[in-house]
């Protein structure tokens, strides 16, 4: 049985203040909460979030790492910096970063490596534009990502590894895909983990949907067959509309 994880990328939003603050309103309104769970600060508010959602068993996430472990890379922060913070979990390939800064499969396998090695866990992003979408090239598209994001790691990391299936033209924009149309790429995620992986591997990967997810449809994407969790933009920076997404199943 996979448990629930539902996680919440605050994206470049929020002082080290306002971060706090809806820190500990999560925390106090997720104490009991049978699922996991994550936030995902902007870098400058780790420090100060780590702490506050400790009590409510949310982990510390960050939105992305640089692809080396250390050396002359203006502006990058490495895995073991995080680690340093308490980040337990890294978002790796979220579209914004494959189509605003470019980043290629390969740079982002050498995060998912680099990360795994360090002991971190993955959220892997994946998910097609909507012109790839309407010429049919979903399955194409979210296979070559999940082949070259996850080339070189072993059946035996995957424990480390969730999928965030984001279709690009969801995103911030108020469309959300059917809870069945998620559904059949799920399910496709899901047989490409059963093609390339040892037989349990299909079964235990957690698959997030990711793309507009509200209070208001949670329930309805939860309920597919597939769907494990949610990873959640917008809708994660207020806890009012926050909590009741973490809380679906209450
Ligand atoms: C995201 O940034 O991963 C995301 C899904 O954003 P939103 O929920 O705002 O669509």
């Amino acid at each position: 049985m996979r448990q629930s994880y539902v996680a919440g990328n605050w994206k470049m939003h929020k002082t080290i203040a306002e971060a706090v603050s809806l820190a500990n309103e999560l925390a106090e309104g997720l104490k009991r909460s049978p699922n996991k769970l994550m936030v995902a600060p902007p870098f400058t508010a780790l420090s100060a979030v780590g702490p506050a959602i400790a009590a409510g068993g949310i982990l510390l996430g960050a939105q992305n790492m640089a692809s080396e472990l250390e050396g002359a890379h203006t502006g990058e922060i490495s895995v073991r910096m995080l680690k340093d913070l308490g980040v337990r979990v890294a978002i790796i390939g979220h579209s914004e970063r494959r189509h605003v800064y470019n980043e290629s499969d390969e740079l982002i396998n050498q995060k998912v490596q680099l990360a795994l090695t360090e002991g971190m866990e993955v959220i892997l992003c994946v998910g097609e534009t909507l012109d790839e979408r309407e010429a049919g090239d979903v399955e194409r598209v979210v296979g070559t990502q999940l082949r070259a994001g996850l080339s070189g790691v072993e059946n035996v990391s995957l424990d480390q590894v969730t999928i965030a299936y984001e279709p690009v033209w969801a995103i911030g924009t108020g469309k959300t895909a059917t809870p069945e149309d998620a559904d059949a790429v799920h399910r496709y995620i899901r047989g490409w983990f059963a093609e390339t992986y040892e037989s349990d591997a299909a079964e235990n990967i957690i698959v997030q949907y990711g793309g507009s997810v509200k209070p208001d449809n949670i329930a309805a994407l939860m309920k597919m067959e597939n769907i494990d969790g949610a990873l959640v933009g917008g809708a994660s920076l207020k806890a009012e509309t926050f909590l009741p997404i973490c809380r679906f199943n209450d």
